[in-house]
């Protein structure tokens, strides 16, 4: 996946920053209240998306490592727990939720 200019999810143009240390780019849509979300690539890997980082509220964090193929939900309890891996498809906020939700559910 290419690293996105846009929000998938209210296309708004995403805030970047760039990472002078690690040579990563991150694009975030975090001023919506529907949603959070963040993409992040190495410069040097043509701007491929490493992980895509959805903060759900203020206490957890969803994330996709597309190259590691983890999902990971980490919270600041401490808990970390991996879901099974699947593609993450952008295109709707509630749907997105949904589907992670089944997968919490069953996991
Ligand atoms: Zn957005």
């Amino acid at each position: 996946m290419k690293m996105p200019t846009h929000c998938p999810f209210c296309k708004d143009v995403m805030l970047t920053d760039y990472e002078q240390m690690w040579e990563v780019l991150h694009k975030k849509c975090s001023r919506r209240l529907g949603h959070n979300i963040e993409f992040v690539a190495e410069v040097h890997d043509n701007d491929t998306v490493d992980v895509i980082a959805i903060k759900v509220n203020h206490k957890k964090i969803i994330m996709w490592s597309l190259f590691h193929r983890t999902l990971t939900i980490k919270s600041t309890d401490a808990l970390e727990y991996q879901l099974p891996f699947f593609e993450p498809e952008l295109f709707s906020y509630p749907k997105l939720m949904g589907k992670l939700k089944t997968y919490m559910v069953f996991s």
